[in-house]
């Protein structure tokens, strides 16, 4: 047993080894990526459940490495974060998808809301609400037209520091939605005590609320607390459409899924016609 205790170890410190490796090269290309124009932005259509008109989309981030291929930002986003990459990078999504909001308005001819992703680091920066409001400025996108996602755990650890910053941004006009609700470990006063206007329950649940009775009861409450909040809520990771007519059954307001629409890039987004469901 012994002899097999050190044989594992061995095997172990080789695949940290790989591990750390792989890490760091990820973190050296990372660090190019933005000056060699290697990101691009995908664009995920948010579904108003009773009309099943488009009304939003989800900005996603795309890396494209040379040699490598696409590399998930589930791979990514947690190395720029501890980097402090994610700042430069971050503000580079923001002022992108600004950009591409105004040229979608234009498109489709009725308001569509541009969702971006924040991370934690960026939601911590002392100059957050300067970034938006500036890329809100050199875009001419409208305030409302903007939402920022941010994920729970945050107001675990800075809820205090978070209260001015989100203030100030809601005074912008800008919207706050909490993304992946239910995943994270706060608690739930927070969402009386911040101005928040949608909630996005987590996919995990939406996927299985139909087969786990566990999950479709925190997906009912989390649509029903949503209404009693006053806040919009879309259900994440809708794929099939018993999810979506259940869904609908509920009440939830907005969906987001790959059955209404994969992410894809702006051209093609540029399109599609927003009023017709395609699904
Ligand atoms: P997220 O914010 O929860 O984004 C939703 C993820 O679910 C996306 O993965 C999307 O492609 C995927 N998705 C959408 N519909 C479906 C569906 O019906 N089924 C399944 N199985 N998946 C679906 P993606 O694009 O790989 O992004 C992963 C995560 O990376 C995001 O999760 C977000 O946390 C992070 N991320 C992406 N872009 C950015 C960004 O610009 N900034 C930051 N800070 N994080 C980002
Ligand atoms: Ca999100
Ligand atoms: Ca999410
Ligand atoms: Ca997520």
């Amino acid at each position: 047993a012994k002899g097999r205790g050190r044989c594992n170890y061995q095997v172990f410190t080789e695949f940290m080894a790989e591990q750390l490796n792989e890490r760091l090269e990820l973190e050296h290309a990372l660090q190019r990526a933005l000056e060699l124009e290697q990101f691009s932005l995908h664009y995920q259509s948010q579904v108003d459940i009773r009309t099943g008109q488009t009304v939003g989309v989800e900005t996603l981030l795309r890396w494209h490495l040379p040699g490598t291929g696409n590399i998930s930002p589930t791979r990514f986003i947690d190395i720029a974060e501890e980097s402090e990459l994610i700042l430069p990078i971050g503000e580079w999504v923001l002022r992108k998808a600004c950009e591409d909001g105004v040229l979608l308005q234009q498109r489709y001819g009725t308001p569509c809301v541009v969702a971006v992703n924040l991370s934690p680091r960026q939601l911590m920066q002392g100059n957050l609400v300067t970034v938006v409001a500036e890329a809100l400025n050199d875009s001419g996108l409208s305030p409302e037209l903007l939402e920022l996602e941010i994920t729970e755990n945050i107001f675990m650890h800075h809820a205090e520091e978070l209260q001015l910053t989100l203030q100030r941004i809601r005074e912008l006009g800008v919207r706050i939605a909490i993304d992946d609700f239910g995943t994270g470990y706060s608690s739930l006063s927070y969402i009386t005590r911040f101005p928040i206007d949608r909630i996005k329950i987590d996919l995990s649940f939406v996927q299985n609320m139909l087969t786990d009775p566990n999950c479709r009861a925190v997906t009912n409450a989390v649509i029903a607390m949503a209404h009693g909040l006053g806040v919009d809520v879309v259900a994440e990771g809708v794929e099939t459409r018993e999810q979506f007519e259940y869904l609908g059954q509920q009440n939830c307001t907005h969906g987001q899924g790959f059955l209404f629409a994969r992410p894809q890039p702006l051209e093609q987004l540029l399109l599609d016609d927003p009023t017709l469901s395609q699904f």
